[in-house]
């Protein structure tokens, strides 16, 4: 099977469903020519981001194709979610070892079902031989102006959680494994099928005043919006948000995973108190306050009883040491 082949059998079908809005704005030239063409709606600003994920690295080698293909997307499309961006489209780099139909036919199968959950088509391309490696271009269109930065949080806001946190890392423990615990499975679920809060992202642009996605760790992500943003939070532990089989499966450590394990793909925002208070009760719902903001830097965690130890602040890949 050769390139031109590949890309029409298993990645062109993913592309049919673009089709430009009412307003005539959307992909209007997708897969086939030298580039796409994507017309942006008047006004709207574009959201874009790049995720690669390397076999070994970012996923077990011999990993599920058919997760794999719905990881890639909703990792990527996590990034826009933070942003409060709307998901239009987006290109794949593709580098594979061999053309493996059966891999190939998993791999678009998980992607077209991760396109159509997200509203988002897939616009073009590239496919070159070498270890299997993914690297994901989303773009996306808000409102000019409006995007979610990481700078916003200011001293008093509270911040605030989406989900629950610490499944995804503790679902590490168990990717190899057969004959799961009804718990185990569970975490295990939200490893391969990380949810994006896209429409979450989009209610919170006019509310949040910071926002950031967490892959890499609570710890480490609230991080990067109080270094950004200039200031400092105390985060209480036991108002972390655990769901029941982390609670389970991990007992006293639960908090540890939630704070310093990535993969969850949950937004972590700040909220000015008065706009938190006016907020909808259907938008409260989602969040859980664990926090506020203060003036001095650092994060500070309240653990009632005494400091959690922290190993590592994140997933660094290049970290001191490594
Ligand atoms: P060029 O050599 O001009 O860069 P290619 O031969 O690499 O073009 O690609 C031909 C067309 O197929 C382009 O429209 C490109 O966007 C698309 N394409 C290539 N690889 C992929 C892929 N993995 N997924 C989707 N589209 C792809
Ligand atoms: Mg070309």
């Amino acid at each position: 099977m050769g390139e031109f082949e590949l890309i029409q059998r298993y990645f062109a079908p993913l592309a049919l469903a673009a089709r430009p809005a009412a307003d005539g704005s959307g992909v209007l030239v997708g897969i086939g020519d030298d580039c796409a063409i994507q017309r942006l709606p008047a006004n709207q600003d574009l959201a874009l981001s790049v995720d690669t994920l390397v076999a070994g690295v970012h996923f077990p080698v011999d990993y599920c194709p058919r997760f794999l293909g719905w990881r890639a997307l909703a990792v990527a499309v996590s990034d826009l979610a933070a942003m409060g961006a709307q998901p239009v489209c987006y290109t794949l780099a593709l580098t594979l070892p061999a053309a493996d139909k059966p891999w190939l036919r998993g791999f678009a199968a998980g992607l077209a079902n991760a396109s159509q959950q997200f509203g988002i088509v897939l616009a073009g391309g590239d496919t070159t031989r070498g270890p299997l490696t993914l690297s994901l271009q989303v773009h996306g269109t808000l409102p000019g102006g409006q995007a979610l930065r990481r700078c916003g949080a200011r001293e008093g806001d509270l911040v605030c959680v989406s989900g629950s946190l610490g499944d995804a890392g503790a679902a590490l423990d168990y990717l190899n494994q057969t004959g799961l615990s009804a718990d185990a499975a569970s975490v295990l679920q939200r490893y391969h099928h990380p949810q994006p809060r896209l429409a979450l992202g989009i209610a919170l642009r006019s509310v949040a005043s910071a926002a950031v996605d967490v892959s890499d760790g609570l710890y480490a992500d609230l991080l990067h919006i109080l270094q950004a943003s200039g200031v400092g939070a105390s985060i209480n532990l036991s108002a972390l948000p655990l769901s029941a089989a982390l609670r389970r499966l991990k007992g006293e450590a639960a908090a540890g995973f939630a704070l310093q394990s990535g993969d969850d793909y949950e937004l972590c925002v700040t909220i000015p108190e008065s706009r938190w208070a006016a907020a909808s009760r259907e938008l409260q719902q989602q969040l859980t306050v664990i926090g506020r903001v203060q003036k001095e830097p650092g994060l500070r965690l309240n653990a009632g009883a005494g400091m959690v130890p922290l190993q590592r602040p994140g997933f660094d890949h290049f970290a001191a040491g490594d």
